[in-house]
C-alpha cells in the first residue's frame, strides 16, 4: 500500500478508499437502457449518474444490486446558481422513492436518502452553479457540510465556473477555503465551451487538485486522466459532450442539440465531431480504428443519429480505458505522471505527423494537451 493510500485509508475518510484511483463513467440513467448502452469501462470502475428522477433511481438501484459502485450527481448546477443563502438546492419535486419525510427535508436528510438509493456510502451535495465571485456561497457550502452533515459520507460537489481558474486571487481563495474541508470534494468545471481551452487553466486545475487533498474531478473529459495522474482521488469521464463539463444555468434552459456524434481520436487524444473529422480527411481514406469496440472499422463511420452517437460513445470509452489502465497500474507520483505525460507527448507528435500526411494544418492541439505533455 502506498503512503498516499495508507494516508487516505488511515484518516477519517475510510469511505473514500472504495473510489481511490478509479476512473468512473459519468452518464445518464436513460443511456443505460438497451443492449448497446455504454457500460462501465471495467468491472468495479463505477458509474456516476447525472440528474435525479425516478429512472435514475431505478437504474442506480439495479446497478448497485449487481455490485457496481454507483454515485448520483443531482446536478442542480444545471438549473440553479449557488448563493450565499442557498448554496444547495434540494430537488423540488421528489419522485416517490425519494419522498422525504418532513424531518428529512434537510441537506443531511436528502444525502441520507441519496445513499439509500445508490447503495453507496457516499452522497453528492446538490450544489448550485458557482459563478465567478461567489465566494460567500463557497463559504456557506463549506460551513453547512461541516456542521450539518456527516463529513465521512458527504461529497461536497463544487461546480466551478472556469473563471475561478483564470484568476489567481480566486484560486488562492478556493485553496485556502477547501484545504481544511474533511469531506471529499468533487469538482465540476463549467463553461459554455471547453472550460480548459484557455492557456493556463489546465495548470490551474492541477494546482487546485494538488493543493486540496481529497478532491475528485467529475463530469469531465481527458482532464480526468490528468487528474488521477496528479493525485485526484478519482475522476468520472462523461459519455457525451454535455456530460464532459457543466454550463452556466440559463433561463429557459438550452435548446436541444440533437445527437451529434463526437469521436475520440485515438492518436490525437481529442474529441472531434464526426462530421468535422470526415471533412478533415476529405478524399483520403479515413483511418481504421483498432479499439476493442471498432475492431478495424473506419474511425469516421459514426452518424449524427441516436445510434451513431451511442456507438461513438462506446468507441470513446474503449479508447480511453486502456490509457486509464496504463496510468493507474503505476504507483502514484512521478512514475504515474511520466506515463501520462508520455501518452500526451506522443499525441502531440502525431498532430504534426497527421498534418504532414494530409498536406495541411488539419488538426491543432489544444492548450490543455500541451500542458499535459509538459510543453506549456
Ligand atoms: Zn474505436
Amino acid at each position: 500500500m502506498s503512503d498516499r493510500e495508507s494516508g487516505l485509508r488511515g484518516n477519517r475518510q475510510r469511505q473514500w478508499s472504495l473510489l481511490l484511483d478509479r476512473v468512473l463513467l459519468h452518464t445518464r440513467a436513460k443511456a443505460l437502457r438497451g443492449n448497446s448502452s455504454p457500460q462501465p469501462p471495467q468491472r468495479d470502475s463505477g458509474l456516476v449518474l447525472g440528474g435525479q428522477n425516478s429512472l435514475t433511481e431505478t437504474v442506480a438501484q439495479a446497478w448497485a444490486r449487481s455490485g457496481e459502485t454507483v454515485l448520483i450527481d443531482p446536478a442542480r448546477y444545471q438549473t440553479d446558481f449557488a448563493t450565499a443563502e442557498h448554496p444547495f438546492h434540494l430537488p423540488s419535486e421528489l419522485p416517490d422513492q425519494l419522498e422525504l419525510l418532513s424531518q428529512d427535508r434537510t441537506l443531511a436528510g436528502y444525502l441520507r436518502c441519496q445513499r439509500a438509493i445508490s447503495g453507496s456510502p457516499l452522497a453528492l451535495t446538490p450544489t448550485g452553479y458557482l459563478a465567478r465571485g461567489a465566494q460567500e456561497a463557497v463559504k456557506t457550502a463549506v460551513r453547512q457540510v461541516r456542521y450539518e452533515t456527516d463529513e465521512d459520507t458527504t461529497v461536497l460537489t463544487l461546480p466551478l465556473d472556469r473563471q475561478w481558474l483564470t484568476n489567481e486571487a480566486a484560486l488562492d481563495f478556493l485553496i485556502a477555503e477547501l484545504r481544511p474541508v474533511v469531506a471529499l470534494k468533487a469538482l465540476v468545471l463549467g463553461a459554455d465551451r471547453n472550460p480548459l481551452e484557455r492557456v493556463g487553466t489546465a495548470r490551474a486545475l492541477r494546482l487546485l487538485l494538488s493543493e486540496v487533498p481529497g478532491t475528485a474531478l467529475i463530469r469531465t473529459d481527458l482532464a480526468g486522466l490528468d487528474a488521477v495522474a496528479h493525485d485526484a482521488v478519482f475522476a468520472a469521464i462523461g459519455t457525451r459532450s454535455s456530460l464532459r463539463h457543466a454550463r452556466p444555468p440559463r433561463k429557459g434552459g438550452f435548446p436541444p442539440s440533437g445527437r451529434p456524434a463526437y469521436v475520440l481520436h485515438p492518436r490525437l487524444m481529442r474529441f472531434i465531431r464526426n462530421s468535422s473529422l470526415t471533412e478533415k480527411y476529405g478524399a483520403r481514406r479515413a483511418p481504421a480504428c483498432d479499439c476493442t469496440y471498432c475492431q478495424g472499422l473506419p474511425l469516421t463511420r459514426f452518424e449524427d443519429t441516436e445510434r451513431g452517437a451511442t456507438e461513438a460513445e462506446l468507441h470513446n470509452t474503449a479508447v480511453w480505458t486502456p490509457w486509464a489502465a496504463r496510468i493507474l497500474e503505476q504507483p502514484p507520483g512521478s512514475r504515474r505522471q511520466a506515463v501520462w505525460r508520455h501518452l500526451c507527448q506522443q499525441a502531440l507528435a502525431d498532430y504534426g505527423e497527421l498534418n504532414r500526411q494530409l498536406g495541411y494544418e488539419a488538426f491543432t492541439a489544444d492548450a490543455a494537451l500541451e500542458t499535459w505533455a509538459g510543453v506549456r
